[in-house]
């Protein structure tokens, strides 16, 4: 990381998106048992599997790859994503990254701004594909109020580091959040009542990608 240190406006490099990039594949490999065993209780099992075998491909890509800009970077790991990953998750987080590197468009580094927005053409990217709702037990109740907290430090005048980690503690809390819900979309939906009372492993991943945020730019 830079020495971002207190300065508000402080931007994150292509470079520093690749090490946050490793910093979430290294967070799924050591939980990727607990995901796929989320997904056992209400889905197929696979979870930490897709996203062990996802991610796996987008390290092996980005291993001596020196990105123009981060819209090419991320449109790489989407692609990767898309082309891995035979789970609901594959496409989901495939169009979120391909959706946040468009927005990001093709500069060398975001400010704390551009970054929130462009994680937000994201999660509208995920939304357009799945359909689903905050509250329907699935990624986006992590991602919402993840996003939703880095918006409201930003314009706060926060600086980087408390946008990110407020960002990781919110996603956190919707993730959590996700255990008495009743599932309105994807497998798990299937279940009905029959989902309550279990973690919804899709919102434990992407928790894990706001653990890595924070890991990289923050402190
Ligand atoms: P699959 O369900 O195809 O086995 P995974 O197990 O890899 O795929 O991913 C399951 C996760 O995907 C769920 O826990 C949920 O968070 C997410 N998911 C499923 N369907 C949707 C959807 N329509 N919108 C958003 N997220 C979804
Ligand atoms: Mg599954």
């Amino acid at each position: 990381m830079g020495n971002i240190g207190n300065v508000p406006n402080a931007a994150v490099t292509a470079e520093e998106l690749m090490g946050w990039l490793r910093r979430f594949h290294d967070l799924v490999i050591k939980n990727q048992a607990e995901l796929t065993q989320l997904d056992s209780a209400i889905g197929d099992a696979d979870h930490g599997i897709n996203m062990a075998r996802g991610m796996g491909a987008v390290m092996q890509k980005l291993d001596g790859m020196h990105p123009a800009d981060v819209n090419e970077l991320l449109k790489t790991v989407a692609m990767t994503l898309l082309t891995s990953v035979g789970g609901a998750s594959g496409p989901l987080y495939g169009t979120f990254f391909l959706r946040f590197g468009r927005a990001a468009g093709s500069v060398r580094e975001l400010d704390p701004a551009a970054l929130a927005s462009a994680l937000r053409a994201g999660l509208a990217g995920i939304v357009e594909r799945g359909k689903a709702e905050p509250g329907d037990k699935t990624m986006v109740d992590a991602l919402v109020p993840a996003l939703d907290a880095m918006d409201t430090v930003i314009k706060n005048g926060g600086d980087l580091d408390t946008a990110v980690t407020t960002a990781r503690d919110a996603a956190a809390a919707g993730r959590d959040a996700t255990v008495p819900l009743v599932a309105r979309k994807g497998r798990a939906s299937y279940l009905g009542e029959r989902s309550a009372n279990h973690m919804d492993p899709g919102a434990a991943s992407m928790a894990l990608l706001f653990d890595a945020l924070a890991a990289e730019f923050a402190g």
